[in-house]
């Protein structure tokens, strides 16, 4: 600051920039004699090419693509200029600089609690789903018979995984995600035709996601019945005409009403239903396939077929536990309709969605209903592992017992009983910014992190970003 007011306070006086007479430049600033100058670490900037060109970081232009690595290198040029960097150590200062990966999402530790949180991206996949997108994502034989070398069904092993999980189907399709089969079936069985909805069932998912106005957007005419909190078989029988493209179910993912309700099961409705070709389509949301033992206010894939639905649909990364996606299940004459329907290729998934799938669907369990399992005892010994290594590190740290939730609009009722880690409520932002980001809660003034959304093989990486925090405040 003050060197660069002086600088042009002295050629001002001078009334010529550039040549200072010698016998004047002691009154400069120490800054600008000769000698000092050649001590200034700004001077000393190591060139852009000069950087590129050192063999670690030409190997992570490899890697990452030049253009990210050279952003790196004129943040640190930047620092060295402000004589926060030695020019020396600017190659080590770009390298630590460089993103991991050529993509900006970060892998975050998520200790909200909350198993399948949206804004942590849903699902965490498993390690076989990894390996099968890994496999993938190069040239694949998505839709290439090896055997004869000739054009095969695309994604013919992720469906025959889905229909072996949910025997009750007689065929599947995958699209991109539940609002996109949603969209598939509006248009291609209500489009200018009406679809028969309780209004009770006119859900927003969330972020301003609302059911009704996604199947309006197609063309379909929405027929609303009964009311908020009641509908009745009567309601429906008689909404239907000439003009019903189709009944619709869909679960209330992310609310309950209590008190005075009533809906219709999908067993009564397909019952009323039959003979009249009217079809009856249920969204179920969060993809579960069969009961589950806990969460059994959820509706399954498997349970609503059998109960007459014609087709159900639902997402993969909710209580499935694996890629984003849209499952259409159900009548074989049904999904072949929304097959052949063109704007089912607009809504196909790649393959290594379908990779991801068929491995969620055929290898080990993956982690959300592994974090559903988790038992009560376990997390709090868990709580108690990592306080110990922190309270060793003289850590205000100590374990509680925390709820948590399912999360993703499923099960909006059911408290899940767990563990968390207490820590001073300054803990919360250095944790979400750090190296590792890791997001957890306050409650009581004080920093959680619930355990129970936290894969137990990261257990140790949670507590070395809070030892990372610690230690950059002493
Ligand atoms: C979550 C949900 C959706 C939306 O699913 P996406 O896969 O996020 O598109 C649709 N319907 C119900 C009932 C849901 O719970």
């Amino acid at each position: 600051m003050a060197p660069a007011a002086s600088k042009a306070d002295v050629v001002e006086h001078l009334g010529q920039a550039g040549s200072i007479p010698v016998r004047l430049r002691h009154l400069l600033p120490p800054a600008y004699s000769p000698e000092a100058m050649s001590d200034d670490p700004r001077r000393h900037v190591p060139r852009t090419d000069t950087l590129l060109a050192d063999p670690r970081l030409a190997g992570a232009g490899e890697r990452l693509g030049r253009a990210l690595v050279k952003d790196a290198v004129q943040r640190v040029q930047q620092r060295v200029r402000g004589g926060e960097v030695a020019p020396d150590a600017a190659v080590e200062a770009v390298l630590a600089d460089l993103p991991p990966t050529a993509s900006s999402l970060r892998p975050v530790l998520n200790a909200t609690g909350v198993i399948v949180h949206t804004n942590l991206g849903r699902a965490p996949l498993s390690g076989a789903a990894v390996e099968a997108i890994t496999a993938a994502a190069g040239t694949t034989d998505v839709e290439l018979d090896l055997g004869t070398g000739r054009r095969g069904p695309r994604g013919e092993a992720a469906i025959a995984a889905l229909l072996e999980a949910v025997p009750a189907a007689e065929a599947a399709i995958v699209v991109n995600n539940c609002a996109a089969a949603l969209a598939l079936v509006a248009t291609a069985l209500g489009q200018g035709r009406e679809l028969v909805l309780a209004r009770g069932e006119l859900v927003e998912i969330g972020d301003g996601f609302r059911i009704p106005e996604l199947l309006q957007s197609t063309g379909a005419r929405l027929r609303e019945v009964g009311t908020t909190n009641r509908v009745a078989l009567a309601d429906y029988r008689d909404a239907l005409g000439p003009d019903t493209g189709a009944v619709l179910k869909v679960h209330p993912s992310n609310f309950v009403v209590r008190g005075f309700t009533r809906a219709v099961p999908v067993a009564e409705l397909s019952e009323a239903l039959a003979g009249t070709g009217v079809p009856l389509v249920a969204d179920v949301g969060s993809g579960l396939l069969r009961p589950h033992p806990v969460l059994s206010d959820e509706p399954d894939l498997q349970t609503t077929l059998a109960d007459g639905a014609d087709l159900v649909l639902a997402s993969g990364d909710k209580l499935l536990g694996g890629p984003q996606a849209g499952l259409v299940l159900g009548r074989a004459d049904l999904v072949q309709r929304l097959r052949r329907h063109p704007l089912y290729r607009a809504l196909r998934v790649d393959k290594t969605t379908l990779a991801a799938l068929e491995a969620t669907l055929r290898g080990p369990r993956p982690p959300v209903p592994e974090m559903l399992a988790a038992d009560v005892d376990g997390l709090r010994a868990r709580a108690r592992a990592v306080v110990a290594r922190l309270v060793d590190a003289g850590i205000d740290a100590f374990a509680v017992d925390a709820g948590s939730r399912v999360g993703g609009g499923g099960a909006p009722e059911h408290p899940l009983p767990g563990a968390a880690v207490s820590l001073p409520p300054g803990f919360a932002e250095p944790l979400r910014v750090g190296v590792r980001p890791v997001v957890g809660y306050l409650e009581d003034d004080r920093t959680l992190l619930n355990l129970r959304s936290v894969p137990p093989s990261a257990d140790d990486d949670l507590a070395d970003a809070v030892l990372a925090v610690a230690a950059a405040w002493t």
